[in-house]
């Protein structure tokens, strides 16, 4: 996909839209209980990028940080879920959520992540992996 036309995304009210650059490191739904807060959803779907593929347009998103030096970002006008990043383990990487990005159909999910804390009434039904917490270490 080197030759591709980049990802693109919005939140709701289009005030903050981003652009990423070759095919994502991976994509996984995440059933955590912070992701159900952040999103008001059973779960969250994130692609992840290396940070410097990922361009930020228009309006700053706005930050809060969710546990110490897990940064989760959202449209401040609009309230859209738009990204995740981990100061420390992951600083190098951005999750953005799936459902803002234009071209999510073109995503490959392949893993269910927390599911610990997957809500009785979404099922896991497509046959991928799925992990109590994070995926372990190879
Ligand atoms: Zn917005
Ligand atoms: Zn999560």
């Amino acid at each position: 996909m080197s030759e591709a036309k980049p990802f693109t995304g919005a939140c709701l009210c289009g005030a903050v839209r981003f652009e990423a650059q070759g095919a994502p490191l991976g994509v996984n739904h995440c059933h955590c209980a912070q992701c159900q807060r952040a999103s008001g959803a059973a779960m969250l779907t994130w692609a992840t990028w290396p940070r410097a593929s990922v361009r930020m347009l228009g309006t700053a998103a706005a930050e809060f940080e969710s546990s110490p030096g897990v940064w989760r970002s959202f449209c401040a006008r609009c309230g859209s879920t738009l990204f995740w990043r981990r100061e420390g383990r992951r600083p190098e990487e951005i999750d953005i959520a799936a459902g803002t990005i234009d071209q999510a159909d073109a995503l490959t999910p392949s893993e269910h992540i927390f599911v610990k804390s997957r809500r009785r009434w979404m099922p896991l039904c497509d046959g991928l992996p799925a992990y109590p917490e994070y995926r372990p270490k190879a």
